[in-house]
């Protein structure tokens, strides 16, 4: 590991939460009070909605690493799992819900934040029923299934005066953050070309990732976000056309209703192409960018790292964080200092995503160049 990657990521996250920490306020950007912070407990409440894999295995312990925030309560419809969290996790039952009873957490104001953690096809009618009980939200990708979905969840917050994310976790990565850095401010001339791929071989043929209606697709939704993410950030243009293919499927029966493996191709305003590899199939995991005058890649470039990074003059090296704590406190440091959330992890960012995801769709069914600007 190199000297850079054994900082902490105590103190890095220390470092970019400084300023919260010292300039508190009582209202976040948009005037609303928050409820968590009073008196020394800086930290707003979260609640989990959907304790499946994501939520187990990464969010709830990041949320044992946090500084800015806390795993305050959950919303699950297995009742198993509300016994086992509430002990692990020292969750009082008054902050438990299930899907019934959710909108009742309205009145609960150790919850300032509402995750949800639910399949795609969920995302939309939780943000929403989250906006409207007054919480600020942070939704997971894909934001939803149709851009029309996207809008009405943007539109229930703006309603609620609360701030609406998404999981884009690769925004507060280090890894991540010097090649959009790299890319974005042509340090090796301006990229000409991207490859930007995300696959992995998936298992039980039975999970709603494999069912369109709960999903919206196959590997694209799932995993292919963010090859359009990294060649999005990497040029720091939106693409004005994409083509694509989807490939014969070699296991027809376990891929009857979704996409196994799928390619695209974006062209952007510069003049810079990507071509972009997704699939349930086998694994693939690289953003690489040709320059001018140089190149750089990521690899692994999506997962939950370590990421590692080189460029045509050396390694890349920098702090290995938690993705998910890193996420959450940025999100929640903000909402806490009375910012406004960045741009590039907001609903508006998801829904651009949501609609690249559709027009690629799109371009395979029709075998057409469809065209986005
Ligand atoms: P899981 O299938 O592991 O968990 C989903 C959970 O949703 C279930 O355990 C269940 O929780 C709840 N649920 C409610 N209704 C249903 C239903 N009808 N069918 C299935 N589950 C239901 O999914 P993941 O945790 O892997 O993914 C959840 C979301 O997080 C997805 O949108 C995914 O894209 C995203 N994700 C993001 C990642 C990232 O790196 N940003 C990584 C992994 C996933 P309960 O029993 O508590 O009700």
């Amino acid at each position: 590991m190199s000297p850079i990657t054994s900082l902490s990521r105590r103190h890095f996250l220390a470092s970019i939460g400084a300023s919260a920490l010292t300039v508190p306020s009582l209202t976040d950007a948009l005037g609303q009070p928050l409820s968590s912070q009073t008196g020394q407990d800086k930290k707003l409440g979260i609640a989990l909605v959907g304790l499946g894999s994501y939520s187990k295995n990464q969010l709830a312990p990041a949320l044992q690493q946090t500084q800015h925030c806390r795993l305050a309560g959950i919303v699950t419809g297995t009742p198993a799992k509300a016994t086992e969290w509430t002990q692990k996790y020292n969750i009082p039952a008054k902050n438990v819900y299930d899907y019934k009873t959710f909108d009742r957490i309205i009145d609960n104001p150790d919850i300032d934040v509402v995750y949800v953690v639910l399949p795609n096809s969920m995302h939309a009618e939780y943000v929403i029923r989250a906006a409207q009980a007054g919480k600020h939200v942070i939704c997971e990708k894909p934001m939803a299934i149709t851009e029309k979905e996207c809008q009405a969840m943007i539109d229930a917050a703006r309603k609620a005066n609360k701030q609406l994310a998404v999981g884009y976790r690769l925004h507060y990565e280090p890894f991540t953050q010097e090649v959009m850095r790299l890319g974005q401010q042509k340090v090796f001339g301006p990229v000409k070309f991207v490859e930007a791929s995300d696959a992995f071989r998936i298992g039980d043929p039975s999970q709603w990732r494999m069912k369109k209606s709960m999903a919206g697709g196959g590997a694209l939704m799932d995993v292919g976000i963010y090859a359009i993410q990294g060649a999005r950030y990497v040029t720091g243009e939106e693409p004005v056309s994409v083509t694509a293919q989807f490939s014969p499927k070699t296991e027809p029966e376990k891929f009857k209703d979704v996409e196994e493996t799928i390619f695209w191709q974006f062209r952007f305003p510069s003049g810079a192409v990507s071509t972009s590899t997704s699939s349930y199939t086998a694994g693939v995991e690289r953003l690489y960018a040709s320059c001018e005058k140089g190149w750089f890649e990521l690899a692994p470039a999506f997962g939950y790292g370590p990421l590692k990074g080189r460029t045509s003059k050396g390694p890349i090296e920098m702090p290995v964080v938690n993705h998910q704590a890193a996420h959450m406190d940025g999100v929640c440091k903000d909402l806490l200092a009375g910012k406004t959330l960045p741009n590039h992890i907001t609903g508006e960012e998801g829904k651009r995503d949501v609609r690249l995801l559709q027009a690629i769709y799109q371009a395979a069914e029709t075998g057409r160049t469809i065209k986005l600007a």
